[in-house]
């Protein structure tokens, strides 16, 4: 069992902070100035530039205005800088230059921590994929043929991948309920989220060839949150033959730190029994998963918050590095910044669920928040929050907020 490295930033200390030495997210801030790359300590943000241009760290690109440079590095040069960040900031080892390149966090404003190249979804909650299959389909034939052989995605939009915080404006589309003549054409009258996890590509694969699930493990750079907005009304309309479309392209968003596998590799877990054996190109090799508690909170305007899911990530079924071994698995390429989505991680019972299709089921359930408002889907004005968090032996890893408030739809095509 790992313990709390203290710091020299006495808030990085504080048991509850989201941010301790042994985190050290990777993100890009700016103070009214340039955007560039930071770690999250305690309740500051480090400038990486500042230490880049001071000789204190190599040049690896903490100047620009995103982390794919760092990123593709690769892992020894992730091992190295964060071994360098962790010393620069032991207690103990306080320095004029160092103190000089912290910011208050809640002075600053935080960006996209990584150009997304491209955006991939999966499907690889088990429960969930039950659920929404009972939805849509039928509680007999729930999990398609497929799902226990390979892990299902779609390819989705990295243009409108936004960091928390960004609001979100209803999607319109077409759609057509069941009782229904005609399709019709306006805002999205079942607006949901989705609960996940985004893993972060750091190294690329080349197109025509494969990576073992081992090899896709180190090419992986770290974790985020990520709500993957959904229209129902649309998705269930479009989604046959080929998957979601514009039910999931209107929006996604991300927490703004990048929390590496270092700083996770003390929460490793497995993935559950295998009900069918996997294939080699993706069976597991190790503890893939990890134990991070996740909840879900639902804020209507001028209202207080309600916690409306708790789950964890180790009920997924499949890891991200199974994940990005199918991904590349018939000569896809893949990049620096590709961004591959979990999931809807919903646990096994109501309160668990990911999302507000299943915990309403269907909109037939309306759920009631606190002050007495009841929801099936999101309204306009609503705030939806996710928060993850590996609780360690008297410290935490957090994930910082993954936010992102409704605005009403925009009917005409103008900004
Ligand atoms: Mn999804």
């Amino acid at each position: 069992m790992t313990h709390l490295i203290r710091s020299w930033v006495e808030t990085a200390n504080d048991p509850e902070t989201a941010f301790p030495l042994n985190n050290l997210p990777f993100g890009v801030f700016s103070a009214g100035d340039a955007p560039r790359c930071a770690v999250a300590i305690g309740d500051k943000v480090l400038d990486l530039a500042a230490l880049q241009a001071a000789g204190l760290l190599p040049d690896q690109g903490f100047d620009h205005p995103a982390l794919n440079t760092f990123m593709a590095s690769g892992r020894q040069a992730w091992h190295d800088i964060r071994e360098t960040l962790t010393d620069l900031l032991r207690a103990g080892n306080e320095t004029p230059a160092v103190q000089a390149a912290l910011h208050d966090m809640n002075s600053v404003t935080l960006h996209l921590p990584f150009t997304v190249s491209e955006f991939t979804d999966f499907y690889a909650g088990r429960q969930h994929a039950f659920n929404v299959g009972s939805l849509f389909r039928d509680p007999a034939n729930a999990l398609p043929p497929n799902w226990l052989h390979i892990p299902i995605g779609y390819n989705g939009r990295a243009s409108t991948v936004v960091v928390s915080g960004t609001d979100v404006h209803r999607p319109m589309g077409q759609m057509k309920g069941p009782q229904d003549d005609t399709p019709r054409f306006g805002p999205c009258q079942r607006l949901d989220i989705e609960l996940e996890m985004g893993a972060v590509v750091g190294t690329p694969s080349a197109m025509g060839t494969s990576v073992s699930v081992d090899e896709a493990d180190d090419m992986i750079f770290g974790y985020v949150l990520l709500n993957d907005w959904s229209a129902r009304d649309i998705q269930a309309w479009e989604y046959q033959p080929l998957g979601p479309f514009q039910a999931k392209a209107f929006a996604t968003t991300i927490s703004p730190w990048v929390v590496t596998k270092a700083a996770l590799e003390a929460f490793r877990t497995d993935t559950p029994p295998r009900e069918k054996e996997l294939l080699p190109h993706i069976k597991d090799t190790g503890p893939m998963l990890y134990d991070i508690d996740l909840s879900v909170t639902m804020t209507p305007e001028n209202g207080q918050p309600t916690v409306i899911c708790k789950t964890n990530y180790n009920t997924m079924y499949y890891s991200a590095a199974q994940q990005l071994a199918h991904h590349a698995s018939s000569g896809c390429a893949m990049r620096t910044g590709d961004l591959l989505g979990s999931g809807t991680i919903s646990g096994p019972e109501q309160g668990m669920f990911g999302s507000l299709l299943e915990m309403t089921w269907g909109g037939k359930n309306p759920i009631t928040l606190k002050g007495g408002q009841t929801r099936t889907f999101i309204e306009d004005g609503d705030t939806l929050a996710l928060h993850g968090s590996a609780q360690g032996d008297g410290y935490r890893i957090g994930f910082g907020p993954c936010t992102g408030t409704i605005l009403p739809a925009k009917r005409t095509g103008s900004a």
